[in-house]
């Protein structure tokens, strides 16, 4: 076995490794300003679940001052994917420090090579997937409207972004579907409505 993933298996935090935690995760995927967050939000409220975004896990690196910021910022500016051993390991170290073993992990994996790894590092699998379907029109609308100061939400990037999630991120939602665990939620209106939808998914678990 590679030694990055015999490393990341053994990573522990406080003595504890994930492998000994008994977590439930779902996976939120969708194309960029599809609702995920939004959505995340809500079913933190209702459900008790943790809400990790791979995104924003990846911002507050940057702004943590590591060494790997720069690449990340870069990856980012471009809309393109940061490698799934940076990613992973943000993911592993959140779902350890917290107490909680429900996560919805929003924005992750985005193509098949973190799908994977995430799955042999880790050992989990996601109980099942909340796909937010969306025209590509309206989330550009949404990204172009919103004003969260994020770099990424330009005309520019937005079109690298939608291109990245048909090219690499649908193919995984395709995997998981093949494997009957995708829930897909109409995610083209208002964010209470869908909402609706996605209790449903939540309370029939
Ligand atoms: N990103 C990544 N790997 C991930 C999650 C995010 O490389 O697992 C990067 C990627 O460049 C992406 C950006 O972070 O375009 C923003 O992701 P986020 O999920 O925050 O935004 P979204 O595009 O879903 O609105
Ligand atoms: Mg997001």
């Amino acid at each position: 076995m590679g030694t990055v993933v015999d490393q990341a298996k053994k990573s522990e935090v406080n003595g504890k490794s994930l492998a000994e935690k008994n977590v439930t995760v779902v996976f939120v995927l969708g194309g960029p300003g599809s609702g995920k967050g939004t959505q995340c939000t809500n079913i933190v409220e209702t459900f008790g679940f943790t809400h990790l975004s791979a995104g924003d896990l990846l911002r507050a690196e940057i702004k943590s001052g590591s060494e790997n910021g720069t690449m990340i910022q870069n990856m980012i500016k471009e809309g393109k994917i940061v490698p799934s051993e940076v990613t992973i390991k943000l993911l592993q170290k959140a779902m350890l420090e917290d107490a909680n073993n429900k996560f919805l992990i929003d924005g992750f994996p985005r193509n098949e090579e973190n799908r994977a790894a995430f799955e042999l590092v880790t050992g989990i699998s996601p109980a099942f997937v909340l796909f937010f379907d969306c025209p590509e029109a309206e989330m550009e609308r949404r990204l172009l409207g919103r004003n969260q100061g994020r770099e990424d939400d330009n005309i520019d990037t937005i079109r690298k972004r939608f291109k990245v999630f048909l090219e690499s991120s649908l193919p995984v939602i395709e995997y998981y579907d093949s494997l009957g665990k995708v829930r897909k939620i109409n995610a083209a209106k208002p964010v209470d409505e869908v909402f609706e939808d996605v209790k449903s998914v939540f309370t029939t678990i």
